[in-house]
């Protein structure tokens, strides 16, 4: 599962960040996964619990944060979601407009205690 390869990078990096602060306890962790990234938010979600359940990860929060998909108007410059693969710019009508976002898939941030 493609998930279950996220939630373990999501862990690795927790990880990495947390060896970096000795003593310091990780509460949390988000990430933000784009309606392109072809991420369920749900398996993501289900995966981090099923990876961190019965270990030392047990109690830290996956928060996921979801991205719409954006699209940009090079005739008006408008920047606007697209609902439902309505590509069309709504301001002006023109039917060639440009991905700005929603393929992201990165770490947002992490929330630790320091002792
Ligand atoms: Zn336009």
């Amino acid at each position: 599962m493609h998930e279950l390869g996220i939630a373990n990078s999501v862990l690795e990096a927790v990880q990495t960040e947390a060896a970096r602060h000795p003593g310091a306890v990780v509460r949390k962790v988000a990430v933000t996964v784009g309606e392109l990234a072809g991420v369920d938010p749900e398996s993501l979600a289900f995966s981090f619990e099923a990876l961190t359940t019965g270990t030392e990860w047990q109690h830290l929060i996956l928060e996921i944060q979801t991205r719409p998909r954006m699209h940009r108007c090079p005739a008006c410059g408008l920047d606007f979601r697209v609902v439902d693969y309505q590509f069309a710019c709504p301001e002006c009508g023109a039917s060639k407009t440009e991905c700005t976002g929603g393929d992201e898939l990165e770490l947002a941030y992490l929330e630790m205690e320091e002792p």
